[in-house]
This record gives structure tokens, C-alpha cells and sequence, in this order.
């Protein structure tokens, strides 16, 4: 407990997740960039260094326990990617850096900070697991829900949820964890690795068929035993707070109780916010904060509070960053990061009122999961 009362939160954070070197790139052009003053790419080190130093500035991490990440192993990174995959990013990562699959660039070195981030989200699970802290934010770059089992994907490189899924079960002996997905983008990596299994209950929340396309739809619910154990939410354009909080009371809840899980996990990307360039969500600070507060209350509930978040996307360079830091308050029972525009966002009646076409696209996801839950 920290002296203010409340549980203590881990951190995991390391500057060298901010040397992951993505290049400069705009993500449609197949040349680096047409302006004469280089663009940097999109998922830059602003990704975690800006809410780090946000929660610096208002006193967040005050309140947080520093865990160091460690460095994945070949065997933590084996339970889901290839010895392929691992050579290539490797041998990358000797030379001159490159693409480790399809948008995944990394630059020279690369392999050492994409499995920090991989440990990092372990360590996040140790922690959590061992009782050190009650819950943990693993802060760390690149990003994995992506990221597929023979090669990187959307800016990930290794799956850093799937490989600290797998440890909290090899070494903390969790039966039952649930990966809840809201990066606006469809966890493909993730639903890949837990396609077959009931032992991880992954839910997916994200803008219909956006990236990667033909991944999410809502009848992709898993197969043989790991049928009904896949939950995808697809998602109108213009989704907001009202929408989201919607899906999360009428689907998500209801299936994270039943289920019952001994480990949440939370795959946390921000571009569902307002302002991001590769998205067209509504979400504001209030929402991330309500999904974070509701995931908090259903770890409490289920598994003494036992909830690990990890960073996926979020590339709304004056925005996104507030969004996660807002995820890191929340968790230490904090409300001092204000929104950096004022109020404005919440003006959108996405903020207020769900539309017609959010409603349907809830409707029918928990019409589909209806077979296999009571909602
Ligand atoms: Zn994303």
C-alpha cells in the first residue's frame, strides 16, 4: 500500500525503449516521405517517453513502484514466435536494422529493446503475480499485439502480451487470464496465439476491419476448444465514450465475471482517442479512465486485483500521450492530468450518446457471444 491507502501500482519504464528506431515514414507512401522537412513515423519514442514524463510532471509515478524490465529469452520469445522469426530479427538487428515482417521496421540494436519490451510485459506479470504490487503498467516500446508468430506486423515485433500470457502460466500457474484488447486496431497476434486455447479469453475491441484488414469480424470466435474464447467487438467509425462504455456493460463485463479469470490483462493502445491520424474513433481522457476504472474493478472482483497493463499503439502526438498517462493515474486513484485542449472533446455527442451504428455493431457482437455466454 502506498501511505496515501492506495494498492501499489507498478511501473515498468526504460530510456532505451525510447532508441527503438522506427525511421521516418508516412504510412501510405511507398517512398520515405514527400516533404522537404522529414516526418518522423508515426510510433516514435513519444509513444512512452511523453506519458512518462507526463506522470513524472503530475506526480504520478510518485505513487508508482519502479520494476526493471528484463530481457525476454529465446525461450520466453519460443512459445509463440518461430527460431525464423527470431533469427531475422537477430540478424537484423547485427546490421543495419530493417523490416521484421509487414510495417515493422526497427533500426540497428532493435533486438535488444523489442525483447526489453517483451520482459518488460513479464515482468509486469511477476510482479503482479508474486503480490509485489496489485496491479502494474508496462510502458514499453515497440508494441506486440501484432505481431504474428514468423514475423512483425503494424510496428510490432515480438507479442509481448502472448509471451507474458504464457509465462503467468508456466511459472505462476494461471489457469484462467483474460487479454482485453482496446487499441483501435484488432489484436491479430494475440487472437492467433490463443485461437485453440480456453485457457486465455482474448476480447477485442477495435475500428471494423481497419488493420490488420479481413482480422476481427465478429463471428471470429476461436476454434476447437478455444471456441467462444475469442471475442471480437468491431466498432463503427465515430465510436465514443457512450459507445464504448456501452460494449464494455454489455459485453464485456458480463463475460469477465463469468469467466473468472486469475490474471487480467489489458492490451492498451490509445488511438481509439479523438485526434489520432491512423484511426477514426471518438474516445477522450474520460474514456480511457472509465475502461481503465472498469477493468480495475473487474480484477478486484475476480483475481484480488490482479491487472497488467501493456502499451500497444496511440499516435496522436499531443493527445495520445495524455490518454495513457491518464491510464497510469487512474490506476494509482489519481485525477490530475488535465485534458490539453480543455474540454472540448467531451463536446462531441460521442461523448454523450451512442449512435444507431454503434448500437447495432454491440447488438450484434452479443448476439453472436450469446451462444456462449449469458448476456
Ligand atoms: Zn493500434
Amino acid at each position: 500500500m502506498t501511505d496515501s491507502g492506495v494498492p501499489s501500482v507498478g511501473l515498468v519504464f526504460d530510456d532505451r525503449y525510447l532508441a527503438h528506431n522506427t525511421g521516418l515514414w508516412l504510412i501510405d507512401y511507398v517512398t520515405p516521405f514527400p516533404f522537404s522537412d522529414p516526418v518522423p513515423h508515426v510510433s516514435g519514442p513519444g509513444l512512452v517517453g511523453r506519458p512518462k514524463h507526463l506522470m513524472d510532471l503530475y506526480g504520478v509515478t510518485d505513487h508508482m513502484v519502479r520494476i526493471d524490465p528484463v530481457l525476454a529469452t529465446d525461450d520466453q520469445l519460443r512459445v509463440y514466435h518461430t527460431p525464423r522469426h527470431l533469427k531475422r530479427v537477430a540478424t537484423l538487428s547485427a546490421g543495419a536494422g530493417g523490416e521484421t515482417g509487414i510495417g515493422a521496421p526497427m533500426g540497428p540494436g532493435g533486438d535488444r529493446i523489442a525483447r526489453l519490451a517483451a520482459g518488460g510485459t513479464i515482468a509486469a506479470v511477476d510482479a503482479v503475480m508474486s503480490g509485489a504490487v496489485r496491479s502494474a503498467y508496462a510502458l514499453v516500446r515497440p508494441p506486440g499485439h501484432h505481431a504474428m508468430a514468423n514475423q512483425g506486423m503494424g510496428f510490432c515485433v515480438y507479442a509481448n502480451a502472448v509471451v507474458a500470457a504464457y509465462h503467468a502460466r508456466a511459472v505462476h500457474g494461471a489457469k484462467k487470464i483474460v487479454i482485453l484488447d482496446w487499441d483501435v486496431h484488432h489484436g491479430n497476434g494475440t487472437q492467433d496465439a490463443f485461437w485453440r486455447d480456453d485457457q486465455v479469453l482474448f476480447i477485442s475491441l477495435h475500428q471494423d476491419d481497419l488493420f490488420p484488414v479481413g482480422w476481427g469480424a465478429v463471428d471470429h470466435v476461436g476454434e476447437g476448444p478455444g471456441q467462444g474464447f475469442t471475442v471480437n467487438v468491431p466498432l463503427p467509425a465515430g465510436t465514443g465514450n457512450a459507445g464504448y462504455a456501452i460494449a464494455f456493460e454489455r459485453i464485456v463485463t458480463p463475460i469477465v465475471r463469468q469467466y473468472n479469470p486469475d490474471l487480467i490483462m489489458v492490451s492498451a493502445g490509445q488511438d481509439a482517442s479523438i485526434m489520432d491520424p491512423l484511426a477514426r474513433m471518438s474516445l477522450t481522457l474520460d474514456g480511457f479512465r472509465a475502461m481503465t476504472r472498469t477493468m480495475m474493478a473487474l480484477a478486484d472482483e475476480c483475481c484480488d486485483g490482479r491487472l497488467v497493463v501493456t502499451q500497444e499503439g496511440g499516435y496522436a502526438a499531443q493527445y495520445a500521450p495524455y490518454c495513457s498517462a491518464a491510464i497510469g493515474e487512474t490506476l494509482v486513484g489519481m485525477t490530475a492530468i488535465p485534458d490539453p485542449y480543455g474540454g472540448r472533446a467531451e463536446t462531441i455527442p460521442a461523448s454523450r450518446l451512442a449512435g444507431l451504428d454503434a448500437r447495432a455493431a454491440i447488438d450484434h457482437a452479443a448476439s453472436v457471444q450469446s451462444r456462449y455466454w449469458r448476456l
